[in-house]
């Protein structure tokens, strides 16, 4: 079931349906094998898929692989596997652009023979000086009358690698004077001789976008072809190599993308992130990527709530980092079983604990009683947050202090008799009474204990690493900065210890569980292994960043 609103290309589609002008829905997700998918890429999957399955159409997985120089293999794999952890099925429709060279070369012959494109022999910098401005019109390529006699000979000499790269191009001849500077003879091959990823050395010249895309929906059978707004000055063009080839005709429609603050997300500098070695890989967890966000604890549902939540609209819009962390919060919130952790150790010693042990219980999920209860063991040794503690604390600190009381989480209410101090002044040690007949009740007497605080025993907790991660950036947005990398957050990544209850040595890598009152934290599917987690922070409980 989907919870999807309404937006402006439903409304077209609708409309389209009750015309009789589309009888069925045929979406596609073209990603370019250049990279990892990202957050922004997620709104296109979500928005696209998502058409498929409100409509009872198809999404078609498309790789838009018509440059070898950026592609690669590892890439193709990890598009899907992210595709898949997103929870949408292409079923058999998994398709590549390069398995279209042949028909586009086909269909780029047919468009010679008909006059409609030509052989240009200028310069790359000749051909983008003559293509004018908003202001000038172009100037036509003095090649721009050769004879479709030598047109074709020339492009299947450039097919068949008689010339160097940069030497020839294959313009479609349309206009040099257009107002619309895409339709001033817009460059539909280049050459290129360079390895493709599928095809080998087969092809030395390779499509443009521009005369791929849209031929390559039309092959598909698409009917509405979703793409982001700067294609919009492109839609003539898309429309006038279907129109000339007299082919099946989907409708570009475009969406504004998803701007996320304190992100990036240009392949192009993610990958340098990766190569330069400022983050740890296409998946680390502070990276933007769906990978980077499934490693951090990210769950598939929260992305796609983020997606449902932002909408999709025309006007380019600036989405707050804050939106999505409230999403992954919402659905951990549901989801994720309760424990107790400390993250900054402060030893407790409880000088009246009746036993040497006292067996306690504590409920793995407070609103799902079904989620069951786990064992905590209270010894008198026990360590809490050193937050929770305060010497000279004001009178709303309803924490620990000096002759203060405070609840033990699951547990009962200890008071503090006695601080410890180290040669530095350093309060190392609290020296706490409890009173035993708060397990599970409250004071006889009627006095009110406000605070309730975490803690874990000495005898039984372990330590174990916990990755503290935070924003990657610290400016709103990196893009505006003469270079993105100044903007990184040192504090990004915080490497500590923390004490934690038995009970967590024994979560699944890759599992989230909720740390009381710290945040929610994901065993690393990588660093974890049986017995020994490594904890990463998914996200605080609260919006530390909050103005
Ligand atoms: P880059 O320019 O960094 O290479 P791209 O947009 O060219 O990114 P593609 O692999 O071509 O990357 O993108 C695949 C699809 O994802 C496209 O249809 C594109 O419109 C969509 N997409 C990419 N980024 C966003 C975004 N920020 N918001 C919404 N859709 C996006
Ligand atoms: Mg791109
Ligand atoms: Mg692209």
């Amino acid at each position: 079931t989907t919870t999807t609103p309404s937006n402006f290309i439903r409304n077209i589609i609708d409309a389209d349906l009750a015309s009789g002008r589309r009888s069925e829905v045929v979406t596609r997700f073209p990603p370019e094998p250049n990279g990892y998918l990202h957050i922004g890429h997620a709104k296109s999957i979500c928005l696209n898929f998502g058409l498929a399955e409100i409509y009872g159409g198809r999404c078609h997985l498309r790789f838009d692989d018509t440059n070898p120089v950026k592609e690669e293999q590892e890439y193709v794999e990890a598009i899907q596997r992210d595709v898949r952890w997103l929870g949408f099925d292409w079923g058999e429709h998994l398709y590549f652009a390069s398995d279209y060279f042949d028909q586009l070369y086909a269909w780029a012959v047919q468009l010679i023979k008909a006059g409609k494109a030509y052989v240009d022999s200028q310069s790359p910098e000749e051909i983008r000086v003559n293509r004018g401005t908003l202001t000038e019109p172009g100037i036509p390529s003095p090649y721009r009358d050769r004879s479709v006699e030598e047109n074709l000979e020339l492009f299947e000499r450039m097919k068949n690698g008689e010339f160097p790269d940069g030497s020839h191009v294959l313009r479609a001849k349309i206009d040099m004077a257009s107002p619309n500077i895409n339709l001033r003879d817009p460059v539909m091959y280049r050459i290129l001789h360079a390895r493709h990823h599928r095809t080998g050395d087969k092809w030395c010249i390779y499509p443009m976008y521009d005369f791929a895309h849209g031929q390559e929906d039309s092959i598909e059978g698409i009917t509405h072809s979703i793409c982001t707004l700067e294609f919009e000055d492109h839609r003539p063009l898309y429309d006038w190599f279907i129109e000339q080839l007299g082919i099946h005709a989907p409708q570009q429609i475009e969406f504004a993308r998803l701007n996320l603050t304190y992100t990036v997300m240009s392949k192009r500098k993610l990958l340098q992130l990766v190569r330069e070695k400022l983050v740890a890989g296409w998946d680390d967890p502070r990276m933007p990527t769906l990978s980077g966000m499934r490693r951090r604890g990210y769950p598939p549902q929260a992305i796609r709530l983020f997606c449902d939540r932002i909408g999709v609209g025309k006007s380019e819009a600036w989405i707050d980092l804050s939106v999505l962390e409230d999403c992954v919060r919402e659905v951990l919130n549901e989801t994720s079983l309760r424990r107790m952790a400390v993250l900054r150790p402060l030893k407790v010693t409880i000088t009246n604990l009746p036993q040497s042990e006292i067996v306690c219980r504590g409920a793995n999920h407070p609103q799902r009683p079904e989620l069951g209860e786990r064992e905590l063991l209270l010894t008198p040794e026990i360590y809490i947050e050193r937050d929770d503690f305060m010497e000279e604390a004001p009178k709303k600190f309803f924490r620990l202090a000096p002759g203060r009381e405070v609840r033990l989480r699951n547990a009962c209410v200890i008071r503090c008799d006695e601080v410890i101090k180290d040669t530095a002044g350093e309060v190392v040690e609290l020296r706490c009474s409890c009173d035993p007949d708060t397990f599970g009740a409250n004071p006889a007497d009627g006095r009110k204990i406000k605070g309730t605080i975490h803690w874990v025993s000495a005898v039984h907790g372990r330590r174990v690493p916990v990755r503290l991660y935070d924003r990657l950036f610290r400016e709103e947005n990196p893009d505006r900065a003469e270079d993105f990398r100044d903007c990184l957050n040192p504090d990004s990544l915080v490497e500590t210890e923390a004490w934690v209850e038995p009970s967590l040595l024994e979560v699944t890598p890759g599992q989230t569980v909720q740390f009381e009152r710290t945040g929610y934290f994901t065993a690393d599917s990588v660093d974890s292994s049986a017995g020994a987690p490594v904890f990463n922070r998914t996200v605080t409980l609260r919006d530390s960043w909050a103005k």
